[in-house]
């Protein structure tokens, strides 16, 4: 079973915190977006219809791996997309799911982020990819994310927005962020005619180099 050494009181602090924190950075607007973290009885998740920016202990709930609330209060309308990414991906701990305003950009355009514009973004995403629409907290948005989370942590939801998992709720935070910023870099080639890409070989050269660092 997952053990780790934070106490569940910490991690309802740690979900209000990055809250807070998505919210000041202008990763979340109005009551949009939903976060959570794995913990040992359960998954700690936001209330439905919770603002990021101002959560409270009241705001979070306890569920089980089958989305049932095991605490007071309505768990996200997007709990069981938290729920297969966790019982998809054991080595993740903590996921983000928010509209920012240039990653949704992206998304509402159905466009991935594979330009090759910024070593950095290789090295840390290599791509974001697309997953297909569907209606919000529906089964088929589940499906649709679900199916790119094997192989990326960062996936963009066509028409929507963006949902992020790490080992862990801070480096989730940094990878909303630097996701966040590669959108807005993305987008501002384009107003400058258009970035010079990166030579096939200097991608693989980058992809090899982080192979090595992960080895
Ligand atoms: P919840 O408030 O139910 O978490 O929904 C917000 C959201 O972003 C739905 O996609
Ligand atoms: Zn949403």
């Amino acid at each position: 079973m997952f053990k780790d050494k934070l106490t569940e009181a910490a991690k309802r602090i740690k979900i209000i915190e990055t809250g807070r924190r998505l919210y000041e950075r202008n990763l979340t607007v109005g009551t949009s977006g939903n976060l959570s973290i794995r913990t040992n009885e359960g998954i700690l998740i936001t209330a439905s219809g919770t603002a990021l920016g101002g959560l409270t202990l009241e705001g979070i709930v306890l569920m089980d791996f089958d989305g049932n609330e095991l605490s007071a209060g309505k768990a996200s309308s997007e709990k069981m997309l938290h729920v297969e990414i966790y019982k998809q991906r054991p080595d993740i701990n903590a996921i983000i799911h928010v509209h920012p305003v240039y990653l949704t950009s992206f998304a509402a355009c159905r466009l991935p982020l594979n330009e090759p514009i910024m070593s950095e973004n290789i090295l840390y995403f290599e791509e974001i990819p697309l997953a297909d629409y569907a209606m919000p907290s529906s089964g088929v948005l589940v499906d649709n994310t679900v199916k790119f989370i094997d192989n990326h942590d960062v996936v963009l939801m066509a028409n929507h927005g963006v949902v992020v998992c790490a080992k862990d709720i801070e480096t989730a935070f940094l990878k909303t962020e630097t996701a966040e910023y590669y959108a807005q870099v993305t987008i501002n080639t384009k107003l400058l005619g258009g970035a010079k890409n990166l030579s096939e070989q200097d991608v693989q050269d980058l992809i090899n180099l982080k192979k090595m660092a992960n080895n």
